[in-house]
């Protein structure tokens, strides 16, 4: 892929974001790519309206690999996320044997705004995706759309204002 299709997927990861934070989840998007490009499935941030605190999209995708694609297909797919994995969502990743992650904004840049935005602390640890699978190919973060993604998660602690 180009770097400018990438880019286009990080941007349908950041829209999936919004639209789970119009839905009145939190703002997380991701989308499963195959190795030739092709977008195989996407899914958003659904904790609120699916009343389930493990439905984040990394994990929905990985499942949904799991089900899907072949050992072989897997490791070759590409997971473009808006944000860095969380340790439940890495995890899962790597136990179904998905390749490459694309993240927007990291783990570490959400942490640092959420506590600028007086957010509830997190009751899972958050740590960068390669300690949980210390092998797996990750890039990010992309400062190009991290603002857009910071201003999600402002929204999303604050209100639309
Ligand atoms: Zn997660």
């Amino acid at each position: 892929m180009t770097g400018e299709a990438e880019s286009d997927r990080l941007r349908r990861c950041v829209e999936l974001a919004a639209e789970a934070l119009w839905a009145g989840d939190e703002p997380f998007g991701s989308v499963l790519v195959a190795s030739d490009g092709r977008p195989l499935a996407e899914d958003r941030n659904r904790v609120v309206t699916g009343g389930d605190a493990t439905l984040h999209p990394e994990f929905t995708l990985a499942r949904w690999a799991a089900t899907n694609l072949s050992p072989a297909e897997r490791s070759a797919a590409t997971v473009f996320t808006s944000g860095e994995h969380c340790p439940m969502c890495a995890a899962a990743h790597g136990w179904v044997g998905l390749g490459r992650i694309v993240y927007v904004s990291s783990a570490a840049q959400l942490a640092g705004w959420l506590a600028e935005f007086g957010a509830a602390a997190s009751p899972v640890r958050m740590l960068p995706i390669t300690q949980v699978v210390p092998d797996l190919v990750v890039e990010g973060p992309f400062d190009e759309l991290a603002d857009e993604v910071r201003e999600l998660h402002r929204r999303a602690v604050n209100g639309h204002g």
